[in-house]
């Protein structure tokens, strides 16, 4: 059955963690001569490591307790930590989904991890039975799955998802990092009967601030506690941290952005598909749409030429172009260019 100590890598399980100044003195004083800060200016001080501030907020916003919380820069650290925290270099390996994001398996081979593929079935679902058939490779460490998956934009079957995490005795990094746009629920709250669960989420997309770089983990309090023992100690700046604290004192705006990018997904999927040199409009969760070209190529250069630059994921979907949904004036652009294609 799960056991994280099995899991956790010794070397990890082992280290003790950098401590750094505000490690060993909590709580206000007026002088610091503690960190070897400059004395002068505004952002002289090193930020808050915990990130407590905004970790309460999180905590209000996602009805997670704070223990349960963890911030990367992106959530490209929190996987790169999930890496070196479960798998041991040219030993274990990682199962993910293909095609899905191309972070997983750069990440993976930075670490020199091992990859497992298991091919989505045509309609774009997980194939259970061939995820299931590698549960028995003692080296299979960690499973990746997104949903939405990015680049094919559709929700993976929720009871699916939840079958794999129950039955797998290794973690499970499911990556949400578009459910904002979806119909369905996140799975964060089912990370109190999972203890291999992570639920990853960003503030990268339906909160507008892929510049700010903070992702989020959302899992038992002692795979966080790995997460915090591992990361570089200052991984997220302070004017980072407020970016994301001012950003939430806005609730309206998240909200009616994230249904004005849903409504325009709709009207775009809808205006799209009646385009002559369009095959099939995949239907989205997500803010972006995958659609079938009859010549995908040709039309990504020919939107080039036109300055609009969109996705050409035909290396991975045979003559697919991922296309964001910009603002309705951005759409509209496209589909101008779109319609005069010859
Ligand atoms: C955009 C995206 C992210 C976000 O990554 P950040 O490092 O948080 O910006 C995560 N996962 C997927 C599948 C994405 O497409």
């Amino acid at each position: 059955m799960f056991n994280l100590d099995d899991l956790v890598r010794p070397n990890v399980k082992r280290l003790s963690p950098y401590s750094c100044a505000r490690d060993d003195f909590h709580g206000r004083a007026g002088v610091f001569l503690d960190a070897n800060e400059n004395p002068y200016g505004t952002l002289n001080r090193y930020p808050d490591p915990y990130q407590r501030e905004l970790k309460d907020r999180i905590s209000r916003l996602k009805s997670v307790p704070v223990e349960n919380i963890f911030l990367g820069n992106g959530s490209d650290e929190v996987i790169d930590l999930c890496f070196r925290i479960f798998c041991n270099p040219g030993q274990d390996k990682v199962l993910t989904l293909y095609p899905s994001y191309g972070m997983y398996e750069v990440s993976a081979s930075v670490n020199d991890v091992e990859i497992i593929r298991s091919e989505l079935t045509p309609e774009f679902g997980i194939s259970y039975s061939d995820v299931k058939k590698h549960f028995s490779d003692r080296n299979l460490r960690l499973i990746i799955l997104c949903s939405p998956n990015n680049p094919t934009g559709n929700c993976l079957d929720n009871e699916t998802v939840e079958r794999i995490i129950s039955e797998f005795r290794g973690i499970v990094l499911l990556d949400e990092a578009y459910i904002d746009f979806a119909a369905q629920p996140s799975m964060k709250d089912k990370i109190s009967q999972y203890p291999n669960l992570i639920v990853m989420q960003t503030f990268s997309k339906a909160f507008g601030l892929a510049s700010v770089r903070i992702g989020m983990a959302f899992t038992n309090a002692e795979i966080a506690g790995y997460l915090n023992k591992i990361k570089p100690p200052y991984n997220i700046s302070s004017l980072n941290q407020r970016a994301v604290l001012r950003r939430l004192e806005k609730k309206e705006s998240h909200r009616s952005q994230v249904t004005r990018i849903r409504e325009e997904r709709t009207r775009l999927s809808g205006e799209i598909a009646k385009l002559s040199c369009v095959v099939e409009v995949y239907p989205s969760d997500a803010n972006f749409i995958l659609t079938r070209m009859k010549d995908a190529a040709k039309i990504y250069e020919y939107l080039v030429n036109k300055g609009i630059i969109v996705r050409n994921r035909s290396s991975l979907i045979n003559n697919c172009l991922r296309i964001t949904v910009g603002s309705a004036t951005e759409n509209n652009k496209l589909l101008r260019a779109l319609k005069n294609y010859k």
